[in-house]
């Protein structure tokens, strides 16, 4: 009976949550921030940070009104600048953006990577510090961890910071460190020095869970739908895509890709934690979106060489560099050969040589 009451009462404060979140939205988010919006309007790649640029004003007032309610990182607790929701929140405030097709906010390796492991490791003074300005897309993160000599094998890590009393002065040299042209700050020192290497694991972990999204996203936040790709350069058919062949092969990825969705729901679900597990989702995440670019590509036919043209429309503009870029997909955060090796060891538990 108890059970039944508390239920009871949690779906009456989760419709009372959807009411008012459905009037903040219409309230607050700006008209070329959602579906339908006028195309004549630039559309933003919004990452933030103390050099950002924004080419809409709207990308800029969304950023902000999203960041002070803490929805941009909506289950971080509100003292440190979170929205402080429960996870059954957190998806009616997803439907609800979704319903309204809300442009994303912001896109952030603080969010992404950084901030989950502070909120684990961090200090007090070090998540207070450093997490509402990441919610807020105040501050902009870049990741330091790769060297010439370091990418799959991190642990032969040659870059000292010498504690030198009030800083540290740090020696040597990083590849391939994304946008560090544009970040404010890379990563740093969290937890106690010296005990580096579970926290720079578990970040591993986070970085390689928002990796594998791109095996839905299409990539870098791009949403190309394949089967209206495959209708304009092969013909359509009673709404089919006329030509057998890629008809079967995009069928077969599409149900790959709906089991793939829902597994990842799942193991959402059944608590989300990054772990050893997110090597699975990783691997299989960024070989898929791998393989829906080069669908995409063959069957624009000869358009799929292209560079740019009067025949792309807003669908498949762009979609050969786009294609290139996911071949780094499999690379970055780790290679697929390295997350056969984390399955092997760290899922299934063989024994290594
Ligand atoms: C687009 C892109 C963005 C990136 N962004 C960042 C960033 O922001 N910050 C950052 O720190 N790094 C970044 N990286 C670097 C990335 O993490 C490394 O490239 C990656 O970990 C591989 O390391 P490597 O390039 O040194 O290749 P190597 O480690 O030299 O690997 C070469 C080949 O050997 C294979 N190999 C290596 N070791 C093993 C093994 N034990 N078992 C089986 N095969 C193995 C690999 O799979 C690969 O095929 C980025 C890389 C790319 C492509």
């Amino acid at each position: 009976m108890i059970l039944i009451k508390t239920n009871i009462n949690n779906m009456a404060n989760l419709d009372k949550f959807r009411e008012e979140t459905k009037e903040w939205l219409d309230k607050n988010c700006p008209p070329s921030m959602r579906s339908g919006a006028d195309p004549k309007i630039p559309v933003d790649e919004v990452w933030g940070g103390r050099n950002a640029e924004y080419k809409n004003p709207e990308s800029k007032l969304w950023l902000d009104r999203m960041g002070e309610k803490g929805w941009t990182m909506p289950t971080v607790p509100k003292e440190y600048g979170g929205g402080g929701l429960s996870k059954d929140e957190v998806k009616v405030l997803n439907e609800e953006l979704f319903r309204i097709g809300a442009k994303q906010p912001l896109l952030s390796f603080g969010i992404w990577m950084l901030a989950p492991v502070l909120l684990e490791y961090g200090s007090e003074e070090q998540k207070k510090e450093h997490i509402p300005k990441i919610i807020k897309g105040e501050i902009r993160w870049c990741q330091g961890y790769s060297e010439p000599g370091s990418g799959s094998d991190l642990a032969s890590l040659a870059t000292k910071a010498e504690d030198i009393g009030e800083k540290f002065l740090v020696n040597g040299q990083k590849v391939w460190t994304s946008y560090a042209d544009k970040a404010d700050w890379i990563l740093n020192l969290i937890g106690e020095l010296n005990a580096g290497w579970t926290i720079a694991k578990k970040l591993l972990q986070h970085e390689r869970a928002f990796i594998s999204n791109f095996g839905l996203a299409a990539g870098m936040g791009s949403k190309r739908d394949i089967v209206s790709i495959a209708k304009k350069h092969l013909g359509e058919e009673n709404g089919k895509i006329n030509n057998g062949f890629y008809r079967s092969e995009i069928s077969s990825h599409k149900i790959k890709e709906h089991a793939f969705g829902l597994t990842l729901k799942r193991a959402g679900d059944e608590g989300g934690k990054a772990s050893a597990t997110a090597s699975m989702f990783k691997l299989y995440g960024t070989e898929h979106n791998k393989k829906r670019h080069e669908l995409m590509v063959a069957a624009s036919g000869i358009n799929g060489v292209a560079w740019d043209g009067d025949e792309f429309d807003d669908n498949d503009k762009n979609l050969t560099r786009a294609w290139l870029r996911t071949k780094g997909n499999s690379i970055e955060g780790g290679t697929s050969e390295v997350q056969l090796n984390v399955i092997s060891k760290r899922v299934l538990g063989l024994p290594s040589q």
